[in-house]
């Protein structure tokens, strides 16, 4: 979902963080589409990866026994501090200054698999599971949209519930970033590749870049660049794309 909003002369922008990654980290046409509503159908990859996400949610329903965070746990940063896989949701609230609108603002929701916090460090983990996982076995980098979807994330405010009421956001202190992505055997549940790293100066700057970027693309003030690559509309399911280079 990503709507474009004018009210009282101030843009806003709201966005999920998968619209968001898969405009930025795979093709900017998704966006005009997005904006109209149109997604293309889930690809039984995307079906699939979720059902082993509820496995995975599940395994540690049955093995773990997670218990809640105090506010004054939190506010320690000598304690470690863990959430239950997929409870949590992540707001991150970006303010713009777009020509004509110096004070816009967007808001990006999601909902992080795994967020803790060891020895200070706020680490978002990320699981993925793709249909082939033995080809990330010669890659060194995660893909754009994957690690994206964790620097959101880690710079977002967090929410125990699904709240759009910022009185329910919280905060994680912390004394640095990390961010981890497993990509996963999606029967087994075994982990094939592990990216991480902490999150550098480089990095925010990457996921500042793509913010300001995507609002201005959403607010119509930037057009959409191709990223010129076959392969990518080949795996693309948005009919009636006219950008799409297979036809
Ligand atoms: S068909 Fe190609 S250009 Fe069009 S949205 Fe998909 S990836 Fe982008």
């Amino acid at each position: 979902m990503i709507e474009v909003k004018v009210s009282h002369g101030e843009l806003s922008i709201v966005a999920t963080v998968s619209d968001f990654c898969s405009s930025m980290g795979y093709c900017e046409f998704k966006i005009p589409f997005a904006l109209k509503g149109i997604k293309p159908p889930p690809t039984e990859a995307t079906v699939e990866g979720a059902k082993a996400h509820q496995r995975q949610e599940q395994f540690e329903k049955e093995h773990f026994e997670m218990v809640s965070v105090t506010n004054e746990q939190l506010a320690d940063l000598k304690k470690d501090v863990e959430f239950a896989y997929e409870s949590i949701n992540t707001r991150l609230i970006v303010p713009l200054s777009l020509p004509q609108y110096p004070n816009a603002n967007m808001s990006i929701f999601g909902r992080a698999d795994k967020v803790y916090r060891s020895q200070g460090t706020l680490i978002v983990e990320e699981s993925k599971f793709p249909f082939n996982p033995t080809k990330y076995l010669q890659t060194f980098e995660p893909y754009p949209d994957h690690k994206l979807q964790t620097l959101l994330y880690l710079n977002s405010l967090f929410a125990n519930e699904n709240s759009l009421d910022s009185k329910n956001w919280f905060e994680i202190p912390h004394q640095q970033k990390a961010w981890i992505i497993n990509v996963k055997d999606r029967k087994t549940g075994e982990t094939i590749k592990t990216f991480k790293g902490l999150q550098t100066k480089d990095l925010e700057q990457y996921m500042k870049g793509n913010l300001q970027r995507f609002a201005q693309i959403a607010a119509g003030q930037t057009q959409p660049q191709h990223h010129q690559r076959q392969a990518k509309c080949a795996k693309c399911r948005l009919e009636n794309c006219q950008h799409n280079l297979c036809h």
